[in-house]
């Protein structure tokens, strides 16, 4: 089994990025967090995502508004980033607290600011195969991460465990485009799937992205096969894990993505990418 370096890449993507913000004169890319609520796993994705940001040369500030902060007071900070001049992207951390409703946030962020790719203009440019949009940034970062590995997609029969519209969904319409680098025969489960292990053990490629600890065990994996792990579970010992039991299936797949360490650093990656290219559309207009 080897093992996907999702950080190398990562590293490298972000050499990349700081490279191409160098080079620009006058004006850097500038990234707004909105962070509401306290939640102690987003606060720490934001301060990863912001120092990404510093090590590149992206501008980036930071918004955090109490747990109890209105829809409509939200709506108001969005709205105010929409039209600032100084913004290229806009990033509002998920999970909201339940009294808002993130479809709703997501609409109002401009689709040209949407670095996160989730605004339903981004997700049907997606699935439509229109290339001028924003992809979700760790559907996105996991197809980079095969491409870089020269895992080959296109024919291969990929399973998604996980249909989230951040994930599973954008990933599925990801892997199917139909290019070279892609045109995969992929099947999305969920919960309600049944006979998963029959489904999961006909993968070449299988992803996890269910959000339990080590869901994913050696009998539903195929001999050979490549799995990418996306879960982040944190256990009660303050362990972080994914949702493969990787030990199990270390001397079984042919290759898979750690966590930490795989899939994690490049949805930061991407994000990056994603800032430097609003920048690049928005100085267009
Ligand atoms: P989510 O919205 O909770 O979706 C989980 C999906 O897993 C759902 O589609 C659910 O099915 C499915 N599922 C749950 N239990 C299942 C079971 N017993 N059998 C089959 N499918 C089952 O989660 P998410 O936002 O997609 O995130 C998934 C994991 O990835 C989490 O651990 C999250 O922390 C991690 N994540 C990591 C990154 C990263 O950068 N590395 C980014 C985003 C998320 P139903 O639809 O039927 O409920």
């Amino acid at each position: 089994m080897h093992l996907i370096d999702g950080k190398s890449i990562a590293l490298e993507i972000q050499a990349e990025v700081r490279r191409n913000v160098s080079l620009l004169e006058g004006r850097k890319p500038g990234l707004a967090f909105i962070l509401v609520g306290d939640d102690s796993a987003s606060q720490a994705y934001v301060r990863a995502k912001k120092k990404a940001c510093s090590v590149t040369g992206i501008t980036s500030t930071l918004i955090e508004l109490p747990r109890e902060t209105s829809e409509t007071a939200l709506l108001h900070h969005i709205l105010s980033l929409n039209t600032d001049p100084n913004i290229d992207g806009i990033l509002v951390q998920l999970p909201l607290p339940l009294h808002i409703n993130d479809r709703t946030v997501m609409r109002s962020i401009d689709p040209k600011k949407d670095v996160d790719g989730f605004h339903p203009i981004n997700m049907g440019k997606l699935l439509l195969g229109e290339e001028d949009g924003f992809l979700p940034c760790t559907p996105h970062g996991i197809k980079i991460l095969l491409n870089a590995y020269k895992i080959p997609i296109q024919g291969k029969r990929v399973v998604i465990v996980g249909r989230s519209n951040i994930v599973g969904k954008p990933l599925a319409a990801i892997l199917m485009q139909k290019k070279p680098d892609c045109n995969a025969t992929v099947t999305v489960a969920h919960s309600q799937s049944e006979h998963l292990a029959e489904i999961t053990k006909s993968a070449d490629i299988l992803i996890a992205a269910i959000g339990q600890p080590h869901f994913i065990r050696k009998e539903m994996v195929r001999k050979g096969a490549v799995v990418i792990d996306v879960g982040i579970n944190r256990l009660s010992d303050g362990r972080l894990v994914g949702d493969v039991a990787c030990n199990e299936i270390a001397e079984h797949a042919s290759w898979i993505s750690p966590v930490p360490g795989g899939v994690g650093p490049m949805t930061i990656a991407m994000l990056l990418q994603n800032t430097l290219s609003a920048y690049v559309k928005n100085s267009l207009l």
